[in-house]
């Protein structure tokens, strides 16, 4: 405990340093539903298009917020509308980086139909594997990257990421435990969408349009609107452990 508030001091330190002003403070959370328009994401052959599922969950996860109003919730996009990783990071970097949770939602394919489970990524510029570099290729597809500013922003993202490694592995668990899905855990890949935003930031990959089960789950309303309310359980404990871990840091720093 004592070396995860001395890790949690440094971040909060450093992350003053980017951010201007005070400790990290959760009033925001930036819901992201991936693609959109033109861009449907995966398309399986059941009929499944990865852009509704991401909306429909999306709008579940506002309004979940909305209800209890201990949090603020904007989305990038409200509707099936066309949006670059640039104008989504955009977006989110209008709020203050010391008090807002990026989330980006999507969904998860695999060419050989094996995948199954939900996975939460975290920005890095090295990824986990094999597989978790696909996904992000394949999340990243429309957009060139420019390595240069990959990098600077994976400096500045060293501050955060300890938050969104605490968000990360506290929305996962939620998500495993209440869906009962397979836990294919927290992975690390270069997602430039989480590059570009200066906040602590996660992407979930809800479950396999790939897989003929898994599908149909997350094509259902039901399991939409579950998915929804474990991230926001996920969120909820996050806030809850940060309290926590503020509260340690001050008394050690007295
Ligand atoms: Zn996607």
């Amino acid at each position: 405990m004592a070396r995860i508030a001395l890790m949690l001091f440094f971040a909060l330190t450093s992350l003053k340093g980017i951010a201007g002003d005070g400790i990290f403070d959760l009033e925001l959370i930036v819901i992201d539903p991936g693609h959109g328009g033109r861009d449907p994401g995966c398309v399986n052959r059941w009929g499944g298009v990865e852009k509704e599922i991401n909306l429909a969950v999306a709008l579940y996860l506002k309004g979940a917020i909305e209800r209890e109003g201990i949090y603020r919730a904007v989305m990038t996009r409200q509707s099936d509308q066309t949006l670059s990783l640039g104008e989504r990071a955009r977006i989110a970097n209008r709020y203050p980086p010391d008090k807002t949770l990026f989330i980006s939602l999507h969904c998860n394919s695999s060419p050989n139909g094996e995948g199954r489970g939900i996975e939460t990524y975290v920005f890095d510029l090295e990824a986990t594997d094999r597989l978790a570099q696909q996904v992000a290729e394949r999340e990243n597809a429309l957009e060139v990257i420019d390595p240069l500013r990959f990098i600077l922003n994976d400096l500045r993202h060293r501050s955060a990421a300890l938050y969104s490694e605490m968000a990360a592995r506290l929305i996962q668990r939620a998500l495993v435990s209440r869906l009962k899905a397979g836990d294919r855990r927290i992975r690390r890949a270069p997602f430039k969408i989480l590059a570009d935003v200066k906040m602590p930031a996660v992407l979930v990959e809800m479950g396999f349009l790939s897989d003929k089960v898994e599908q149909r789950k997350l094509r259902s309303k039901r399991y939409q609107r579950a998915i929804a309310e474990a991230i926001y359980e996920g969120i909820k404990r996050f806030d809850r452990e940060l309290s926590a871990a503020h509260k340690g840091v001050a008394r050690s720093s007295r």
